[in-house]
């Protein structure tokens, strides 16, 4: 079912989805059925799975030069997501990015998800490659998120790359695309970012996901910008805990964000094995204010650690 239509139905209650990355290569399915096992009496109408393209890494020759070589340290989106669909019967969102992929295996990488039963698709355009110092599409992929996009909604009408391909068989996805209350780190403002999410929604995207926040009031302001600017779809809050110590640096690093004061001074105060107990009470409360404000879901960023996510998720179930 789409993840529009789960929204629909619950119709002012807060429903809760879960993101799982692939294990590292040789880790086996095993640990994401750890992951989520313990989440599953949550009911979660679907698991996003991650998508990661091949990495850079430098191996040293006996002649003493380093030979660069590409390796996908995080395969097996597509795997994952058929396990989870048979193991729980939910539905699982594959990540689909355009970096890697020429727009012929983004077709073919869709056709093999509508042939599996998934009916929804994150379109995401990922991140420059450790090493280069910009995003760079493949010679005949796509630039933006909004390319994918349109590539998708095509095939939904059934229109393929092969002009020769009349009454081509319709997919029926629904599509989400990624929204940041922060800004995109790369986008010179908040009001350009928006417009060109507001370009992704108009070209099909039907419902928006968040970039990770700490302070809701980010959200809340975001949410506002939106609808100012004609985004009338919904948009999923995403959250992360906070676990560990080196995230208070890690974080805004990564993922270009600020964690508010009172949250790195709680943090900050802690010894190191109690940080996760801070992280889990800021979470709680994001959580609860964020269902008492009718958000449709809210979407939590596992990392693999559901004994936290469950600790969040009780507070408000
Ligand atoms: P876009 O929407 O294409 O935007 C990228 C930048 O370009 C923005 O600054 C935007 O303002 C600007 N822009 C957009 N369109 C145009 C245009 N036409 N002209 C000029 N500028 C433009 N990454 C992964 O590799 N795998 C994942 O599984 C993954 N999952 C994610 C899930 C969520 C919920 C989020 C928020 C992010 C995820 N990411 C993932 C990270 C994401 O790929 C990066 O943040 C990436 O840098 C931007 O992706 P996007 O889809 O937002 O790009």
């Amino acid at each position: 079912m789409k993840v529009t239509e789960y929204f629909e139905k619950a119709a002012g209650s807060t429903l809760v989805s879960f993101e799982v990355l692939p294990p590292l290569k040789g880790g086996g399915m095993s640990k994401i059925f750890e992951s989520l096992d313990p989440l599953m009496e949550f009911k979660p109408p679907f698991i996003d799975v991650t998508y990661h393209r091949e990495e850079f890494i430098y191996n040293q020759r006996p002649s003493g030069y380093f030979e660069k070589t590409a390796i996908r340290k995080r395969p097996g989106t597509v795997g994952i997501c058929a396990s989870i669909m048979h193991r729980y019967g939910v539905d699982a969102v594959p990540h689909l990015i355009c970096g890697g992929f020429s727009k012929e295996e983004t077709e073919n990488a869709l056709i093999d998800l509508e042939f599996l039963g998934v009916d929804n698709v994150l379109a995401l355009r990922g991140d420059a490659r450790k090493f280069d110092n910009k995003f760079i599409p493949e010679p005949d992929g796509h630039s933006f998120a909004i390319d994918l996009v349109k590539q998708i909604e095509a095939m939904n009408e059934g229109v393929y790359l092969d002009a020769n391909i009349v009454d081509g068989a319709k997919t029926d996805f629904c599509v989400g695309v990624a929204g940041y209350p922060e800004k995109h780190f790369e986008a010179p403002n908040l009001e350009s970012d928006l417009s060109f999410l507001k370009a992704k929604v108009d070209a099909g995207a039907d419902y928006i996901v968040t970039q990770m926040f700490f302070d809701n009031q980010k959200y809340f302001d975001f949410v506002k910008a939106c609808r100012k600017a004609g985004i009338n779809v919904p948009i999923v809050p995403g959250l992360k805990p906070l676990t560990k110590q080196y995230q208070l640096n890690s974080i805004p690093r990564n993922f270009f964000i600020n964690l508010p004061d009172q949250l790195v001074n709680a943090a900050s105060k802690v010894k190191a094995k109690d940080v996760v107990n801070v992280g889990i009470e800021w979470c709680q409360a994001q959580s609860k204010e964020l269902q008492e404000a009718g958000v449709p879901c809210i979407h939590y960023y596992t990392m693999g650690d559901s004994d936290t996510i469950r600790k969040i998720v009780k507070s408000i179930i």
